[in-house]
Parts: structure tokens; sequence; C-alpha cells
């Protein structure tokens, strides 16, 4: 039922597609409303577990994202992204992924397959929140990592991030 063998690059395309397919491919990305065009509720959430970030179910057509209300802003929208990831990559029929802080955090293999599914998440998110030919674009014009951040609306440490990634940094 996943799309596990797609690589860094096909997900970053993959991504960047998917904005231009629905006229959002500028700063800063909304997910909330990518996940509203496509027909996906994503509601704040009190969890009995507090360590979890966010999940999206998929039942038939009714699909739901659900985030941690007591995240900040810029972890509830790295979510929502990376359930994105998980409905356009993996979620192919019925299921749920249920996401905890830890999972937000990995973008590196460690040789787990069923944690596969994770860093490709996280490498849609941060393609979907911060797509690469736009960050070379902005970085062009101005490399400070805070107004970057700002005009991304990521956190420092994401776009820190993303720039190593991106080998700009
Ligand atoms: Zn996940």
């Amino acid at each position: 039922m996943s799309n596990t063998t797609l690589n860094t690059n096909e997900i970053e395309s993959r991504a960047s597609q998917i904005l231009k397919d629905h006229g959002l491919f500028s700063i800063p990305v909304d997910p909330v409303t990518l996940a509203n065009n496509i027909g996906i509720k994503v509601n704040n959430a009190v969890f009995s577990d507090d360590n979890l970030s966010g999940l999206i179910a998929k039942r038939g057509s009714n699909i739901s994202i659900l985030v941690n209300k007591s995240d900040p802003p810029y972890r509830k929208r790295f979510t929502i992204a990376h359930e994105l990831g998980h409905h356009f990559l993996h979620l192919l029929s019925d299921g749920e992924f249920v996401d905890k802080k830890v999972d937000l955090f990995r973008d590196t293999e460690g040789g787990d397959q069923s944690k596969r599914t994770e860093v490709q998440a996280n490498q849609f998110a941060a393609a979907l929140l911060m797509p690469s030919e736009l960050v070379k674009l902005e970085y062009q014009r101005n490399n400070d990592i805070t107004d970057l951040a700002r005009k991304f609306n990521v956190s420092e440490e994401a776009m820190g991030y993303r720039l190593q990634r991106l080998r700009l940094a």
C-alpha cells in the first residue's frame, strides 16, 4: 500500500508539483489550505498522550488530520505537512499513521524499514514548506536565516537544516 521506493529527489519534485497543481507554489506555503483543497479536514486535538504530534486517518474518501493543540504554530505546520506526506506517499488504501514527536525529528535512515515511511514523510514536509526552487531564489536575495525562516513561516532550526540539505549553508 505504500510508495517506499521513492528517493529524496522524487519526493522533492512530487511535493513541488503538488503545490503547483493547486496554485500554492508561493511562500509562505499553507499546508492547511492544501489539505482542505483536497478534502482533508485538519483539526486541533487534545491527545491523552502529549508525546503525540499528530495523526492522519483514511477511511475511504473520509480523511482527517489531527494535530496536538498544545504544539507551537511552526510545529503544527510541519506536522500537517508530514501527515500530508503520508497521504500522498503512503495511504493508498485505508489506514492511519500516528506520529510521536520523535518521528518528526527523524530524517535519516537507520536501516529500520518500518521507519522509512517516517523519513519520507519528513522529506516531503521539508520540501512542501520549503520548496528548493523558492529557497534558492530567496537565498540569493537575502541569505539571513532569521529572515528566510520568517518568509517561509518555519522555525530557524528547520530553515538552517534545509539550507544544509540544499548545500547552501
Ligand atoms: Zn509519520
